[in-house]
């Protein structure tokens, strides 16, 4: 189960008219990240299209209309609800249901839509900001929800990805035991083709780690050696110390070794004294026996 039901970064937007249902009850689920484009220009659009024919993906992400050169998040389901966004007839398997954490992208698979709309839409040709900002809300959405950074499929460009038969498209098995990031042209049961080849961003954006893992690792680094470096002061510190005691206890020993020297010196002195007065006393040897 998610670890959160709303992604804190995104505006909970719920469509009018969508109800929540659950995921299929499965006992080891595969959860999967399965990405659409919306085939339109702007997160506006997106949602009328939403309202208009009753369907939404859990997320969309998209350029923030509040601020250029920015992406933003609006979330539409909690996270343990199915989303409504792929072909779902009853019979078959519920693609919908089959622990499927959807997101539309704002974007164009359809490259001769994007030449009409807004070029750098297209998915061959977002600038790094998009990518890097779009790909930071799914990789929050995975951690969020377990699914795995991984990706086995095969993306094909659109118009080529289109219908039920296409080559990429998993069988109703494949998709069920299927476990990472997908797309809709990957989904059985389905037509779309959406969205089109995003290997290039999927593999630099989705798989590796990201610079802020990188950055979050560095400092999880640092801060355990500086706790090893205060360890090891504390170590040196007390280690000096006992070696202070020792010295100290060396000290003590050796001057009551200096003092019983002395006081062996006096004895022995003493004892030569006696034995001369001993020795004086010689000449009345023989006294009365
Ligand atoms: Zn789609």
């Amino acid at each position: 189960m998610p670890k959160v039901l709303w992604l804190p970064g995104a505006e909970r937007d719920p469509i009018p008219g969508l109800s929540t249902a659950p995921f299929e009850n499965e006992a080891n689920p595969a959860w999967k990240l399965l990405i659409h484009t919306t085939e339109g220009p702007t997160y506006a659009a997106a949602r009328s299209s939403y309202v208009r024919n009753q369907f939404a993906p859990q997320v969309t992400v998209g350029p923030n209309p509040a601020k250029a050169k920015t992406v933003k998040a609006w979330q539409h389901y909690p996270l343990n609800s199915r989303a409504t966004t792929l072909a779902d007839k009853p019979g078959g398997i519920r693609p919908n249901r089959d622990h499927v954490i959807q997101v539309e992208i704002v974007g164009f698979a359809d490259l001769e839509q994007a030449a009409r709309h807004g070029r750098w839409l297209g998915v061959d040709q977002w600038p790094e900001w998009y990518k890097a900002g779009v790909a930071k809300i799914l990789r929050e959405l995975m951690d969020a929800c377990g699914i795995p950074r991984r990706c086995t499929v095969r993306w094909v460009r659109y118009p080529q990805s289109y219908g039920t038969n296409a080559s990429q498209r998993l069988s109703t098995k494949a998709f069920d035991d299927y476990a990472g990031i997908l797309g809709h042209q990957h989904a059985p049961e389905n037509s779309h083709g959406d969205p089109g080849d995003i290997s290039a961003f999927v593999r630099d954006y989705l798989l590796g780690e990201e610079d802020d893992d990188v950055a979050a690792k560095a400092d999880d680094i640092l801060k355990k050696l500086t706790e090893l470096d205060t360890k090891l002061a504390a170590a040196r510190r007390a280690l000096g110390e006992r070696h202070n005691l020792r010295r100290r206890e060396y000290e003590a020993l050796l001057f009551n070794v200096q003092q019983n020297e002395d006081h062996l010196k006096e004895v022995r002195k003493k004892l030569a004294e006696l034995e001369a007065k001993v020795n004086a006393l010689g000449c009345v040897k023989g006294g009365p026996e």
